[in-house]
């Protein structure tokens, strides 16, 4: 009799026919994923994480499942948002990018997920866009007009297909800009010739000017994973025009399909309440929704923590309600993990972690995956006799959280940040609000006495 082998089945939901499909890779020691990264102009936003969250977490899975991995996250550092925001500074638009571009690195760098295997920026592949243009000049699928370059939308018989939406309907979002010079109002610009003002162009056999948006991502993803690579990736706004023109371009390029599964995480809402909330206890107001802040505030495990407890599809309201849910949650992980020993975990737990993955595996939701890892910690703790923790460490480590496990040396970082609050607090003679917070600290094993040079956190007795 043959043995039977497992072959785990993960599915995920494809944009495009608007189901789950099994994935079923190219080459599984080859799996290609491209997330759409931010426009750097600006110091990234908390939903800016989102994506980034999504798809490292996405790729840490697949490789727990037995898969190779390439994850490219593209930094869109050619755009005219960057020359805008530049000229308001008086910076040079190079300068502007490459500095935002590192404090986008910084940024992300702190959630503790690691970095994309590659993270092209549109600048150093000029020469692969600017060839990708030349193809689709030479098969008529685009046309030159006062060194403008523009697509021609209905040449494509398929377009729409990703957004679902009718020609009629469609708007490209370039304005007035180029109107007179496009064939039809629904083409979009693979090339703005330079214009007064702004101060990066390149050259090009039909003249000198920069990229548009879409056509970046098309060469960027081609040169870095091929055509029809494996999962396209990006925030759920991207769908149309960036992700439906992306498909359009290589489409009528290659005579190919750029991806084989679109994949689209929902948005991160933004309550006007919780901005109320936010202006309370951030020094900067308004600062809140920066990502450094929102580090800064409740440290990386907390809100990874937080966006894993949506399904990435749904979109997810941020508030300091959950993100005070997500740091209970954080608390109830560490402390279980201190009661933990190193080493197997008994099969009797084996239903939860099984769960876990089961859960991953269809359409990687992490909401429904996270209610078996604390149902696995629930029986943990119920145990008498010291309980292995392999299981959780395996089922952190795919969310990016064992540090949620490493042995404290101090406090935590949430500790801290509350500890911090209290003290404002009580400078502030908020002492109901000071007391709130001792709670909480209590809550979460710490407590502030006063030492030598001012307050210090200790272990709260038990
Ligand atoms: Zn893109």
């Amino acid at each position: 009799m043959d043995t039977l082998t497992y072959v785990p089945d993960v599915t995920l939901y494809d944009t495009r026919t608007r189901s789950l499909q099994p994935f079923s890779p190219r080459d599984p020691q080859k799996v290609g994923i491209y997330a759409c990264g931010p426009t750097v102009y600006a110091r990234v936003h908390v939903g800016n994480a989102r994506p980034f969250i999504v798809f490292s977490q996405l790729k840490r899975f697949l490789e727990h499942e037995g898969y190779g991995v390439t994850l490219v996250g593209n930094i869109t550092d050619i755009n005219d948002k960057i020359y805008d925001a530049a000229l308001k500074v008086g910076k040079p638009s190079s300068e502007l990018a490459a500095e935002m571009a590192a404090a986008y690195r910084e940024d992300t760098d702190r959630l503790g997920l690691g970095r994309p295997d590659a993270e092209p920026l549109a600048t150093e592949y000029v020469g692969q866009i600017v060839a990708l243009i030349q193809r689709l000049l030479d098969t008529d699928a685009a046309y030159a007009a006062s060194g403008d370059v523009y697509f021609r939308v209905r040449g494509v018989a398929d377009y729409g297909e990703l957004s679902r939406r009718d020609l009629d309907q469609m708007d490209q979002g370039e304005g007035v800009e180029g109107a007179d010079l496009k064939e039809d109002p629904l083409d979009f610009a693979l090339w703005k010739a330079w214009k007064e003002g702004e101060d990066t162009s390149w050259e090009a056999p039909w003249g000198r000017g920069r990229p548009g948006w879409h056509i970046e991502c098309s060469a960027m993803a081609e040169a870095l994973l091929g055509v029809e690579f494996d999962i396209h990736g990006g925030g759920v706004d991207l769908v149309f025009p960036h992700h439906e023109n992306e498909a359009a371009q290589t489409l009528a390029a290659r005579g190919a399909p750029l991806a084989r599964i679109w994949m689209h995480n929902g948005m991160l809402e933004i309550a006007p309440e919780s901005m109320g909330k936010a202006e309370k206890m951030s020094k900067s107001v308004g600062n809140i929704r920066g990502l450094a802040q929102v580090l800064d505030d409740v440290g990386p495990e907390v809100l990874v923590l937080f966006m894993s407890t949506g399904h990435y599809r749904q979109p997810l309201a941020f508030s300091d309600e959950a993100l005070e849910g997500a740091r209970a949650s954080a608390a109830r992980i560490r402390e279980a993990g201190r009661r933990l020993v190193a080493g197997p975990s008994p099969a009797s737990l084996e239903s939860h972690r099984d769960a876990f993955f089961a859960a991953l595996r269809n359409d990687f939701n992490t909401a429904e995956a996270l209610a078996s890892l604390y149902g696995w910690i629930r029986e943990a703790n119920r145990s008498d006799e010291p309980v292995g923790n392999a299981h959780l460490v395996e089922m952190l480590d795919v969310l990016g959280l064992t540090s949620l496990l490493a042995a404290e040396e101090g406090p935590p970082s949430e500790a801290l940040t509350l500890a911090e609050a209290r003290e404002a607090a009580r400078r502030l003679k908020e002492w109901g609000e000071a007391d709130r917070l001792r709670d909480e600290l209590r809550a979460l094993g710490w407590e502030v006495r006063d030492g030598q040079s001012g307050p210090e956190l200790v272990r709260a007795a038990s």
